[in-house]
């Protein structure tokens, strides 16, 4: 008798289990445990959303399968807010298409656009999944350090090298591009007939600043692939609606990918963003300012204690340095979850060069309890410097 199978695809078990996940995953069980954490580890902020009537929707269209590349009325709404806020002309018949989250949108994204060995260059601290979803579409990720400046990214690019992913506000640093390095990345696309592929999820989490689309810099959109999503600025993760906006040559390709992987992301869940896409965002936007605010309180309160963060002023994500620790970041947060009860995640989650990091998370906790858990990371910090 043959036991259950053990060979499975190289690339799925070569990919790592994203670190913020695996976190999330220890707080939940300690939680259930009964344990009392501080839950610094989360990427939300639970915003207050007052549901309306789906009875209202349009039915029975809402049960079923809509348009491969979404429900047009979405499509339409979601152009106009592009030309709106950011102004950026989109064609809503051919340059937009919903899926099932950004996350799904980036990957196929990377599906379209990689042969097997093609290079793609991020920038650490990076997103956690941009790297294995490269190897996932049998790509190579570049991961370019931290400290390395943007205008410093051509010694990075190879023959191989095709898309540049770009996260414009960060997750983990909460930093925002300024036009100047925005400048250099387009004309560095244009120079190596790149894609940027700018992931703009946290793109309503700026206050008293304007928030630029690297789609507005390429109205040809020969260069550039925008993904969004309403996971964060409408605070409706569990939705799972993103969506790509490129040049409709890009968006014919991910297409194919969208039809024989989702079909199409939740009907009803499209009619119902529709429908209610500014009374959503009149209630998120406040929320959103407040947590900025919170953000910006937290990181005043660590510059005061002493504890340095890589500069950012948007998000909920502050990227806080555990230099001089002699722990690297995965044993510093082991310990910090045993002895102090406080979950964040370990900087080397987000690329080798952040392991002197951790990532603290502002969404969920009040500012009194996340103050006090910094006074723990600085303790942490300071009983084990060698
Ligand atoms: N990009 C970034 C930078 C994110 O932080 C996330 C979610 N944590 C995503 C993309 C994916 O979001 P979703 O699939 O929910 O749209």
């Amino acid at each position: 008798m043959n036991g259950p199978l053990t060979r499975f695809s190289n690339a799925v078990t070569a990919a790592h289990q994203a670190m913020s996940i695996k976190y999330n995953n220890r707080a939940y069980e300690l939680k259930r445990a009964g344990r009392d954490l501080t839950v610094l580890s989360l990427g939300e902020a639970f915003f207050d959303i007052p549901l309306q009537d789906f009875a209202q929707l349009p039915l029975p269209d809402g049960l079923h399968y809509s348009h491969s590349r979404g429900v047009p009325a979405l499509r339409n709404r979601i152009a106009d807010y592009y030309l709106q806020e950011y102004g950026v002309r989109v064609n809503p018949e051919t340059e937009i298409l919903i899926t099932a989250g950004s996350k799904a949108a980036i990957h196929f994204i990377f599906m379209s656009m990689l042969n097997p060995g093609d290079e793609v260059l991020m920038h650490e601290p990076l997103w956690v999944s941009y790297p294995e979803q490269v190897r996932l579409a049998y790509g190579f990720p570049v991961q370019i350090p931290y400290d390395v400046d943007v205008r410093d990214f051509p010694r990075f690019i190879t023959a191989r090298t095709r898309v540049l992913v770009v996260n414009n506000p960060s997750n983990p640093r909460g930093s925002v591009l300024d036009e100047d390095r925005m400048g250099a990345i387009m004309d560095m696309a244009r120079a190596y007939n790149l894609l940027v592929l700018s992931d703009e999820a946290y793109s309503e989490f700026l206050i008293d600043q304007r928030f630029f689309s690297f789609a507005a810099l390429d109205e040809a959109k020969s260069h550039v692939a925008v993904c969004n999503s309403l996971s964060k600025n409408f605070g409706l993760s569990g939705w799972r609606l993103g969506y790509v906006i490129a040049h409709e040559r890009l968006i014919d390709q991910v297409l194919k990918v969208n039809q024989h992987l989702i079909t199409c992301p939740a009907t009803i869940l499209q009619h119902y963003a529709e429908r209610h896409f500014d009374r959503i965002l009149e209630v998120t936007r406040p929320q959103i300012r407040a947590v900025v605010e919170k953000r910006q309180a937290v990181s005043r309160y660590a510059s005061e204690i002493g504890l340095s963060q890589l500069q950012g002023d948007s998000t909920y994500y502050l990227f806080v340095s555990i230099v001089p620790s002699a722990l690297g970041s995965e044993a510093f947060c082991d310990r910090l979850l045993e002895e102090d009860s406080i979950c964040v995640v370990p900087g080397i989650g987000y690329g080798n060069s952040c392991d002197g990091f951790v990532r603290v998370s502002v969404g969920t906790e009040s500012l009194q309890s996340i103050c006090r858990a910094l006074d723990r990371i600085k303790r942490l910090i300071t009983i084990t410097i060698p």
